[in-house]
């Protein structure tokens, strides 16, 4: 199963994909987990993120998509995995695109956490001052000025990609407004039975 989740940062991507992980045996490839990985260890990659993630911009797309295709490389996403933040503009999905065609694999589905935006801020502000209640750490981009910046970088730059991906027969939307078992059913709906390893997209067999 390979899968892409979109939506804007609070939409729920992060809690759909561990379950869809349990579910399948698959990985979950987050690029903002990498790159605060990246951050963390002090990597070349790292350093020329770091910044442009404190202030809620997007990392340059060559090195985002270089670090997507060694992650595919390895050999625990060959069974499938699901793309968490992951591409965020319309060339990352193009390098994807040629990324899987080389190796002959076909996409499962785009899944699109469709939210509101003033309820997604009451709900990530509300996260902050919970986590902070709880005295645990809080990441660096996780406050209300960067996050109206990430609402903006996802609306300008992300959002074609809804377009990109509907054009191609892949999206499927879901109301990420709903509570999460209900988002979970309406995903498991959607999906296919069937894995398109080796097969054809579903537009090519129509
Ligand atoms: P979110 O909470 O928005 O889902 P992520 O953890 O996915 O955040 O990403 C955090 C930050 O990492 C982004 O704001 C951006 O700076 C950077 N980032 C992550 N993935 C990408 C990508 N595919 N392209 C460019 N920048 C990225």
């Amino acid at each position: 199963m390979r899968l892409i989740l979109l939506g804007p940062p609070g939409a729920g991507k992060g809690t759909q994909a561990q379950r869809l992980v349990a579910k399948y045996g698959i990985v979950q490839l987050s690029t903002g987990d990498m790159l605060r990985a990246a951050v963390k260890a002090g990597t070349p990659v790292g350093r020329q993120a770091q910044e442009i993630m404190a202030r809620g911009g997007l990392v340059p797309d060559d090195v985002v998509v270089e670090i997507v295709a060694q992650r595919i490389e390895q050999p625990d996403a060959r069974k499938g995995f699901i793309l968490d933040g992951f591409p965020r503009t319309v060339p990352q999905a193009a390098a994807l695109d040629r990324m899987l065609a080389e190796r002959n694999l076909a996409l499962d589905g785009v899944i699109e956490l469709r939210v509101d935006e003033d309820a997604l801020i009451k709900r990530i502000e509300r996260r902050i001052e919970e986590m902070k209640a709880r005295g645990e750490a809080l990441r660096e981009d996780d406050n209300p000025e960067v996050l109206h910046r990430r609402l903006k970088a996802y609306r300008e730059q992300t959002s074609p990609l809804i377009d990109y991906y509907r054009d191609k027969g892949a999206l499927i939307t879901v109301n990420g407004m709903a509570p999460i078992p209900e988002v979970a059913a309406a995903i498991d709906r959607a999906l296919p039975a069937e894995p398109a390893i080796g097969k054809k997209s579903r537009r090519e067999r129509r």
